[in-house]
């Protein structure tokens, strides 16, 4: 049976009391993405334009304080090598304050490279989550269409690691039916956590026959039985390093 009795957190919460973001849109535009469709619902964006990151530069000149608890940077956009120097120049003043930071992206070894080197004396404020969520270049190509190949993020997650970085991982949404294929090859160069979430959103619209094949692979991956039996695997031969999100657990007890 499937009990969980702590208390329920999701989203970002469930990672860091706050987060910094310094664009608008992101290149990656994944099909997943809930900031887009919250940006388009707010007219913010649209379907069109979201791909084209804009610079917030309020976000971008002003100073940072010390912040109780961790600071995710960036959630609602991605590091890309357009955004890097700004984000690069946030990131400084975060450190500078003495904040601890979770930096989340789907990362480029071009990035990583420049982050490691840039932030060496600040390394035990800097834990690396990588957003890697497929072993599957396909896969990956249609959900995440512009966001780096496998290899380039698992060639990050080593440099990270051998760069003497704290690392995770975020298995979220994860896309293989399987994801513990991909647990196995990323495990040892992962330092602290591992997550995996399930797709909770996704843009339904026309999908073509060439689409259906990955919308339905996708379903499947969502299935109560099978998301019951991952938790199972995470608990019997992954435990302390697998976590299941609150997502799946509140999915399975609905
Ligand atoms: S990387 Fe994140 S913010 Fe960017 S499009 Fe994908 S889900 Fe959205």
């Amino acid at each position: 049976m499937i009990t969980q009795v702590r208390k329920i957190t999701l989203g970002t919460k469930e990672w860091a009391d706050s987060n910094v973001n310094c664009y608008f849109g992101c290149s990656n535009n994944c099909r997943y993405c809930y900031a887009k469709k919250m940006a388009i619902r707010f007219k913010r964006k649209t379907e069109e334009n979201w791909k084209i990151m804009i610079p917030n530069s309020l976000k971008i000149e002003k100073n940072y304080r010390h912040r109780n608890g961790r600071i995710m940077f960036p959630t609602s956009h991605d590091i890309t090598i357009e955004s890097l120097i700004n984000c690069l120049k946030v990131l400084n003043k975060l450190l500078v304050a003495k904040n601890n930071v979770l930096i989340t992206t789907k990362p480029s070894v071009y990035c990583i490279n420049k982050i490691c080197k840039k932030f060496k004396k600040y390394i035990n404020l800097i834990q690396f989550r990588f957003t890697i969520t497929s072993i599957n270049n396909d896969i990956l190509g249609f959900w995440e269409p512009n966001a780096p190949t496998f290899e380039e993020r698992y060639k990050s997650l080593k440099l990270a690691f051998q760069n003497g970085y704290k690392t995770s991982i975020s298995i979220e949404p994860f896309l293989d039916l399987n994801p513990y294929i991909l647990v196995e090859k990323l495990l040892p160069f992962v330092t602290e956590s591992i997550w995996i979430g399930k797709i909770n959103y996704y843009n339904l619209n026309n999908p073509s026959n060439n689409n259906k094949y990955f919308f339905d692979k996708m379903e499947q991956t969502k299935q109560k039985n099978h998301l019951i039996e991952m938790i199972k695997i995470a608990s019997k031969r992954y435990q302390g390093i697998v976590r299941i999100k609150d997502s799946i657990y509140n999915y399975v007890k609905s």
